[in-house]
């Protein structure tokens, strides 16, 4: 890791997975630097993810495919889409812009820029661990993705095939070989695909905190505030917080789900929304599963964690205000209900939780620097993927704010995309 030329103070706006890797990232540099947010380490997004580094998600949200199932998953009540009605006239600017992101070229343009963060996502938390003695946070777990109707076969092939073209290790199982793979399943099954490269986390809300006692450890400082509004401050930014002004060299918005609020103040509009997500955790479960298992059909992955085995799902286009919709745990129990071979712990006394995935219409993220304010840069928007890819974007951001050249081309994660300043470059 390249060392700065000049150290110097850096606020990190945001303690999820994604603002603890690059505050430790910057810290290797030798900076100063302070992490602000009014929770604790990982109590966002990142607390309650399904642990799994899903490398092979390389395909945009948006595609043609998604869109045409799109209808039929948000009319079924226990369907993985869900819209309150009420939601969508706030929602239609940015359903826009994600059905206008289904064009082939872009598409195959957001493929190609999810896959080349997907392919240094595991390697890149490796070094990350690694520099912290935490190696074992990182589990090479593989995952399993399950079909229950046998007319899913010919869908199973064709992911297969996509997925070989782009130098992804999967294999066919038949029924009886997921049977033998994973008991805790039930014997419904039709067939399924194997990914014997992939890994999970032991469990994200630890591995955060466990980012953040380094960083700590180091000399570096998290301070519960909540960052209002950024000001250009000569060469530096000053931070409007609700514990008073404070001044910094640079600053990097990590603020997931509402990082667009503090862009917005700086001029930018950025076309943010969330995507909403559940999940049940069942502590008093016995392992029943070896690795990460997900439904093709309903659309959830049910992982095996230190705390418990977790159940997660659901994309709800809600916004960030509306309380938890308690009847997706309901369908949660139902699905897990129908994939596990029983239904031991689900019915009573599993954690609850709902939480805010940040999504830009083209399901990339954002790793810029400020295209007028030069001290102020962004590291958001990463959909379903922020624990895959927090690392690497972290190691990406860090050059870029040294001044190196960063490891993969950054262009189709600049800031400015959605604007039209983009329009106009
Ligand atoms: C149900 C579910 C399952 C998921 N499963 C996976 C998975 O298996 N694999 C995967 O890769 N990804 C998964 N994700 C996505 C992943 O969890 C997120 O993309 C990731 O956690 C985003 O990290 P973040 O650091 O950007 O945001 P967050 O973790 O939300 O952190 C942002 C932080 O910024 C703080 N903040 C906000 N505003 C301010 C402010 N004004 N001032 C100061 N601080 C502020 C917040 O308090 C918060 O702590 C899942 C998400 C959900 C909801």
């Amino acid at each position: 890791m390249t060392r700065a030329a000049s150290p110097c103070r850096i606020a990190v706006i945001g303690a999820g997975v994604v603002g603890m890797t690059t505050a430790l990232a910057l810290q290797r540099q030798g900076h100063a630097v302070s992490v602000l947010d009014p929770r604790g380490p990982g109590e966002g997004a990142s607390y309650g993810n399904a642990g799994f580094l899903a490398t092979e998600l390389i395909d945009p949200l948006s595609t043609p495919s998604t869109l045409s199932k799109a209808p039929r998953l948000w009319l079924d009540p226990h369907g993985a889409l869900a819209m309150p009605l009420r939601y969508l006239p706030r929602m239609a600017p940015w359903l826009m812009r994600f059905i206008a992101a289904a064009r082939p070229s872009r598409v195959a343009e957001g493929r190609r820029a999810l896959a080349a963060l997907n392919g240094a996502a595991v390697a890149a938390w490796r070094r990350c661990l690694a520099d912290i003695g935490a190696e074992e946070e990182l589990v090479a777990s593989g995952y399993l993705l399950v079909w229950e109707s046998g007319r899913g076969r010919a869908a199973a092939k064709a992911q297969m095939a996509h997925l070989q073209h782009w130098g992804i290790e999967v294999e066919w199982l038949e029924a009886e070989e997921i049977r033998a793979r994973e008991p805790g399943l039930t014997g419904e099954l039709s067939h399924g695909l194997s990914f014997p490269g992939a890994h999970q986390v032991r469990d994200p809300h630890a591995l955060v905190r466990r980012l953040a006692a380094a960083f700590e450890a180091r000399g570096g400082v998290i301070r519960q505030t909540r960052v209002e509004r950024l000001e250009p401050y000569g060469e530096g930014v000053r931070l409007h917080t609700d514990a008073g002004e404070w001044d910094a060299d640079r600053a990097v918005v990590a603020a997931g789900a509402r990082s667009h609020h503090l862009a917005r103040d700086l001029g930018l509009e950025v076309p943010l929304e969330t995507e909403r997500g559940y999940h049940l955790t069942l502590p008093q479960r016995g392992q029943p599963l070896r690795q990460p298992v997900g439904s093709a059909e309903r659309r959830c992955v049910m992982t095996p964690m230190r705390c418990g085995l977790r159940i997660v799902g659901f994309t709800e286009l809600g916004g960030l205000s509306l309380a938890p919709i308690r009847r997706r745990y309901a369908s949660l129990r139902r699905h897990a209900g129908a994939l596990l071979a029983d239904r031991q712990g689900l019915d009573h006394g599993a954690e609850e939780w709902m939480g805010f995935r940040p999504t830009l219409p083209d399901s990339l993220p954002v790793i810029d620097t400020h295209p007028d304010v030069p001290a102020v840069h962004f590291a958001f928007g990463h959909q379903h993927l922020g624990l895959t890819q927090a690392a690497i974007t972290a190691e990406l951001l860090a050059a870029r704010m040294a001044g190196d050249a960063p490891a993969l081309d950054l262009a189709p994660y600049r800031v400015t995309r959605f604007s039209r300043r983009w329009k106009t470059e």
